[in-house]
């Protein structure tokens, strides 16, 4: 059905030409799932851009074709490639809330692609658009068919997107990243809806994700992108029962998860090279630890290592001797403290309540309760996960620990960290406080002052928290910082665009270390990296708790990352504590139905065989 060959797709930036997919080969059959994976960077969103023409303006095709069904699309004259965008061909986009137009009702958008795209018109389409709402699982399609996009759901919005690709009654669809930005329980009922329309209708869908896990779910074949080259393709069953490829093994490796608990996870040293580079050799070579001495001036071909399972690795094509590198695992620990004495933190009753807009004409206030009456305990050296979908409380009730709701909300029970309730200080106890409990926060793009160096992000902290220290000895522990969270001491002196995501999250896992804490509130920090900068991170974090006796208050809806990392687990909805407990026995055994629901969510990756 769709056949992409030789496919380059260069484009112009300040540092040069940047040749952002050089020479993609796949081919795709009718009612088939293919997916493209990869780590951010290596090409899969712009092969997708590619093949729909919408490149953006500084980039082109520098060769190649796309056939869908046997049709050439890059030939195709763009008043033609008009109705294959949206008709032949739909794309789903990974963030519904900016791909819907917010001032159309959500019908008017579905009723537009099936006037542009099928013989209906008027009262027909709308019906029809009733008909896909109702197709996609949203409750009472006749009214929600005149609702704006702000009044529905994040998972709903995205239905909405669905319905709008898939009413132009498409052969293929290209779904980019389709679930991302949704919670586990949406994302496996939009996985569910996109199977079952495939079967349906025997669609042909290319999924581009980072999520290795959707992926053993979802896809009969698999391609594996680095640095804008397929290294491997293969049918999925065979590519995660043998990946052959050294960076898919270590990816597979690098994915925490109850088994991997308590060993260090695989990490990948280094980054992926820039676009803009000649390669005379493998693209993976400076990464790989399965490296030969030729691997750096040979260039590695697609070779056959199985029925339908290509690879591109010397070590099948042209074996040779391995050179001696260090591999790169982290350091393994003494297991975790066992709880001892009184918790560092006894949180008791919080309460969180926002207030709310009062709608025009309408007297008094109306609030909201984003925590409502939440206990936990937590001891140093330990590590506690707090989990549930977006919304339901997890990171106001870190906010409010770390004392940064004080303004917009009513914050209300107790917070007894060493025995002292947090929300009573005031003056210099406060202060002192604030040294002890800090937080890393989810984007560490967003998080760091783009304005000031590393150095001056470092010290800010300890110039507010530790007025005790002079500059010199302020200079020593800075030092200490960027040696303690692996960044090069030439780190200080550069700014923060200067630096990839993994490096940023270190040097946000550095201020938070800055004044000594003794609990450190993470909220998603690894959830916006990829895999191996995941590992290196989570790596980091174990390492640093078990040598500094660091307490964890840590939040997340990645169940994979709360099996490997968490102690004790607090299951959250609405504000409230559904379940409580020892990590492994409330994953295991969970009592309630909401943590059954939410587990069983989860999608799984089966272990490769050895
Ligand atoms: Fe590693 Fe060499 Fe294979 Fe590249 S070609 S992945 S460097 S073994």
């Amino acid at each position: 059905m769709l056949e992409i060959d030789d496919l380059q797709v260069e484009l112009d930036a300040d540092a040069g030409l940047v040749r952002a997919i050089a020479g993609m080969r796949l081919t795709l059959t009718r009612g088939e799932t293919f997916a493209l994976v990869g780590e951010s960077g290596c090409g899969k969103s712009m092969a997708a851009l590619a093949l729909m023409r919408l490149l953006p303006e500084n980039g082109r095709i520098a060769a190649g074709t796309v056939r869908l069904d046997g049709e050439d699309l890059l030939a195709l004259p763009e008043s033609r490639m008009r109705d294959v965008r949206g008709g032949r061909v739909a794309m789903i986009f990974q963030e519904p809330a900016t791909s819907l137009n917010p001032v159309m009702r959500v019908g008017d958008q579905i009723v537009e692609a099936i006037e542009a795209h099928t013989g209906l018109r008027g009262k027909a389409a709308r019906a029809r658009a009733i008909d896909w709402l109702a197709r996609v699982g949203i409750p009472e399609p006749e009214r929600r068919i005149d609702d704006y996009p702000f009044r529905l759901s994040g998972g709903q919005k995205q239905r909405v997107m669905i319905a709008i690709a898939l009413a132009a009654e498409p052969d293929f669809l290209v779904a980019d990243e389709p679930t991302t930005a949704l919670d586990v329980t949406i994302q496996a009922q939009i996985l569910d809806l996109i199977r079952d329309l495939q079967r349906e209708r025997q669609l042909g869908v290319l999924l581009i994700t980072h999520d290795l896990a959707v992926v053993s779910g979802m896809a009969h074949h698999v391609a594996l992108m680095y640095a804008g080259q397929i290294i491997e393709v293969a049918p999925a069953a065979e590519f995660f029962a043998h990946p052959r490829h050294p960076y898919a093994r270590l990816l597979l490796q690098a994915l925490p998860d109850a088994a991997r608990r308590g060993e260090p996870l695989a990490a990948i040293a280094g980054t992926v090279p820039p676009l803009w580079l000649d390669f005379a050799g493998c693209r993976f070579w400076p990464r790989c630890d399965k490296a030969m001495g030729h691997c750096a001036s040979t260039l590695p071909r697609l070779t056959e290592e199985g029925p339908k399972h290509q690879v591109r690795c010397l070590l099948y094509s042209q074996p040779g001797e391995a050179l001696p590198r260090e591999p790169a695992t982290a350091k393994r620990l003494p297991p975790r403290p066992a709880e001892q004495g009184a918790p560092l933190l006894d949180v008791r009753d919080l309460r969180v309540r926002f207030a709310l807009k009062a709608p025009l004409f309408h007297r008094g206030t109306r609030h909201f309760d984003a925590v409502d009456g939440v206990s936990y305990t937590l001891h140093a050296g330990r590590t506690l996960a707090l989990v549930g979908e977006s919304g339901c409380g997890k990171t106001t009730s870190g906010k409010a620990i770390v004392q940064l709701l004080r303004r917009q909300a009513q914050v209300s029970g107790q917070a007894l960290f060493d025995g002292q309730d947090l929300f009573r200080l005031q003056g210099q106890a406060l202060v002192q406080a604030r040294r002890h409990v800090q937080i890393i926060f989810q984007d560490p793009f967003a998080s760091l002052n783009p304005r000031m160096r590393v150095a001056d992000v470092l010290e800010e902290g300890l110039i507010a928290l530790r007025p005790e220290l002079d500059a010199g000895q302020r200079r020593e522990r800075l030092l200490t910082l960027v040696d303690q969270v692996g960044l090069r001491r030439d780190a200080l002196q550069r700014w923060p665009h200067e630096f990839s995501g993994g490096q940023r999250q270190r040097i946000a896992i550095a201020r938070a270390l800055a004044v000594e804490p003794r609990l450190i509130v993470c909220d998603e920090p690894t959830s916006a990296l990829d895999v191996s900068v995941q590992a290196q991170i989570l790596n980091l974090l174990r390492e640093l708790q078990r040598e500094q006796g660091l307490a964890y208050l840590f939040i997340t809806h990645n169940i994979g990352v709360v099996e490997y990392i968490a102690d004790d687990v607090v299951v959250m909805r609405a504000g409230r504590i559904v379940e409580q407990g020892n990590c492994s026995t409330v994953l295991r055994q969970p009592r309630e139905g909401f943590t059954q629901a939410l587990l069983a969510a989860v999608p799984r990756l089966l272990p490769p065989s050895p």
